[in-house]
């Protein structure tokens, strides 16, 4: 990683990072789908990040492509209504990052607000109706803001953002989705969706910090 930030096979590694640990994130997402939706969130995202970990074996030829290909295989391979949102999110955060090569903080924050966009128009949740969209808005936010910074910087801020929206969904009720008929017996569940949000982004600040550690300390001998 040199000045922030990553080159094609090192963003890929960060996704493939992603999509393992998403993988092993199946029975929390389960369980939080049980207590406010119908319990399948876990099996499909497992299923469908399974399948990108597989795809990502190559490395794509741009920041673009790669994230097309996660957002394509989501789509096609996740299932129920987070399967269209979440490969929405990528396909079209890729929107405007044609044949971009490395990954920094300013195509994050480029990759998180055209995503917002896109899950919004084809979603149509707004912050506050107890969806992914809660943890979204404040990360693509925060992103949009520190869109200057470095990636290790600026990832580990969007995931506390992402985990902050998230923690909020608890003290909602639902207006969207599965948990919408289950009024105030939604309260104190987080919403699955926003849990997968901030998975998502904690699993790319991990990976982004690890690897900053790894690099200073080849420079350092
Ligand atoms: P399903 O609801 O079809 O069983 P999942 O369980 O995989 O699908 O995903 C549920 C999550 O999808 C919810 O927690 C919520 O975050 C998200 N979701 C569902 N509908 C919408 C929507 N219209 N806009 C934004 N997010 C949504
Ligand atoms: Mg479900």
């Amino acid at each position: 990683m040199s000045g922030g930030a990553l080159n094609l096979e090192q963003t890929r590694d960060m996704f493939a990072n992603v999509a393992w640990k998403m993988e092993e994130s199946k029975d929390a997402l389960t369980l939080a789908d049980k207590a406010v939706g119908d319990g399948d969130h876990g099996i499909g995202m497992s299923r469908g990040f399974k399948t990108v970990g597989e795809k990502l074996a190559t490395v794509p030829a741009s920041v673009d492509e790669l994230l097309r290909l996660i957002g394509t295989t989501l789509l096609a391979s996740v299932g129920g209504a987070s399967g269209a949102l979440f490969g929405t999110f990528f396909r079209d955060g890729a929107k405007h990052l044609a044949g971009c090569t490395s990954f920094d903080a300013s195509t994050l924050g480029r990759f998180l607000t055209d995503g917002l966009v896109a899950v919004q128009e084809r979603g149509k949740a707004q912050p506050g109706d107890k969806s992914m969209v809660d943890a979204l808005e404040p990360a693509a936010r925060k992103a949009h803001e520190l869109a200057g910074a470095g990636l290790p910087e600026s990832l580990a801020a969007v995931a506390e953002a992402a985990r902050q929206g998230m923690e909020q969904t608890c003290q909602m009720t639902a207006r969207i989705g599965k948990a919408r008929t289950l009024g105030e017996r939604a309260l104190g569940h987080p919403d699955p969706g926003a849990m997968s949000v901030y998975l998502i982004f904690k699993f790319m600040a991990e990976h982004v910090q690890r690897s900053t550690k790894l690099s200073s300390r080849e420079c350092s001998t």
